[in-house]
């Protein structure tokens, strides 16, 4: 049968975009995870469409990726499909105020035709290493902005294959979540709404924000941003440093000492490591302050 989904799979995008038995540490930001049956880089809407099809007629699941970079997989990797959609998938266009931008385009790309345009409101979102589908399905944030201010509407896939246009208000965006997650849509297209502003300043204040980021997070290791959720009347960082865990570590999986809400890939980590860790860390600070953390990252495969 996986002859034949890979067969049906490469004839209609092609074999240079149909690959088997993708080891999964080449599509993650933390740099773990096995293979892949087999992994797919669609390139228009109709060949996610078709993509997704075919996995439904076959009965084979699937699973869409933008960076890989708030995804933990699995050690045994994934039995199924990855669509990926990325960069074969990120063409960008301005209208007047308004950018779209295809699920694959990399916020720090369009960070940069909004700077190129003189559109403000998205300098937030530069130093975020997603794509905009990931975006929009996390309403990822930073820095005071989240998706949830700039989004204008997106076209999405529904599980029959059917594309709709969801606006802002439709789009049910809170903390880390929004209906594209809950429903399980593919996201295929963002349009994001600026206001024109001064290039010199927005420039300015990106520089301002890249220059945070690299002074309190650990961007030279591997890891997924902030590993846990925010939690209500916390931060996630501090309790893990509250608790005495800076730099506790699970064989090649460490709590960064830089920035305790990272779990850092510091050398050769495993899946099983990371996920020991966070299951340590998360029970020792439930077990000192009873704060439950809930992880942020998403974790795909057996575990
Ligand atoms: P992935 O990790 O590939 O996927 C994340 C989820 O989205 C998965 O459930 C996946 O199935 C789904 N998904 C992805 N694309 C699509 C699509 N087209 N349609 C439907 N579902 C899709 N996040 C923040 O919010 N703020 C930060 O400041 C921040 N800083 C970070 C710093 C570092 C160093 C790192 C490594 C990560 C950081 N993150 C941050 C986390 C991450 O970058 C964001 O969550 C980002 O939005 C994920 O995008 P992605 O394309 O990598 O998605």
């Amino acid at each position: 049968m996986k002859q034949n989904l890979y067969e049906k799979l490469a004839a209609v995008l092609g074999q240079e975009k149909v690959l088997a038995e993708e080891p999964m540490k080449k599509h993650t930001t933390f740099r773990v995870g096995g293979p892949a049956d087999l992994f797919v880089m669609p390139s228009s809407e109709e060949e996610v469409k078709a993509a997704a099809a075919i996995c439904d007629e076959e009965k084979v699941p699937y699973y869409i990726v933008g960076n890989g970079s708030n995804l933990l997989v699995s050690d045994k990797g994934y039995r199924g499909v990855i669509i990926q959609l990325y960069k074969e998938m990120s063409r960008i266009r301005v209208e007047d105020n308004v950018i779209y931008a295809q699920a694959g385009a990399s916020l720090a790309k369009i960070a940069n035709t909004a700077l190129e345009s003189s559109l403000t409101g998205f300098e937030f979102a530069a130093g975020i290493p997603g794509t905009i589908g990931g975006a929009c399905v996390m309403n990822a944030g930073a820095y005071g902005g989240e998706m949830k201010d700039v989004l204008l509407e997106v076209r999405v896939m529904t599980s029959d294959g059917e594309v709709i246009v969801l606006p802002k208000e439709k789009l049910e965006l809170g903390y880390r979540t929004s209906v594209i997650a809950k429903e399980g849509y593919i996201v295929l297209e963002a349009a994001i709404e600026l206001r024109p502003g001064e290039q010199e300043t927005i420039r300015t204040y990106m520089e301002e924000l890249r220059e945070k980021r690299t002074s309190k997070q650990p961007l030279e290791y591997p890891s997924a941003g902030s590993t846990f959720k925010r939690p209500e009347g916390y931060f996630a960082g501090k309790l893990i440093q509250d608790a005495g865990l800076r730099g506790f570590q699970v064989g090649g999986a460490q709590v960064s000492e830089k920035h305790c809400g990272f779990v850092i890939n510091a050398h050769e980590a495993t899946a099983a490591d990371i996920v020991s860790l966070m299951d340590q860390v998360s029970g020792r600070v439930r077990e000192q302050f009873g704060v439950v953390l809930e992880p942020e990252v998403k974790k795909l495969g057996e575990f």
